[in-house]
């Protein structure tokens, strides 16, 4: 049986043209802690001195992690446009 490091190695994110992530930076300029960038293990969000976040919806796991931990709602999560990941193998 193949271990979970290997499995998760077979993972393929085909990245759409468009952000499957909207942020409502209004909100994230006043957001001091920035929880959504430490839990999110992909680094999606980066601090951003004028929009207060930058989202890299590309590097995106779908985890969910950043929509529970936002404290104020300011994200949006829709389907990608290139639907979820698979596993091959
Ligand atoms: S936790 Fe929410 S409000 Fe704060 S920066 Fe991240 S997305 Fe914006």
């Amino acid at each position: 049986m193949m271990d979970l490091i290997k499995r998760l190695g077979l993972n393929k994110n085909e990245v759409g043209n468009q952000s499957h992530i909207e942020v409502n930076t209004s909100i994230c300029k006043t957001c001091i802690d920035k929880p959504c960038i430490r839990v999110c293990p992909a680094e999606t969000y980066e601090e951003d001195k004028e929009k207060g976040i930058t989202v890299h919806y590309e590097r995106c796991l779908e985890c969910g992690a950043a929509l529970y931990a936002c404290p104020f709602g300011a994200l949006e999560f829709k389907y990608p446009e290139k639907g979820v990941s698979y596993i091959y193998g």
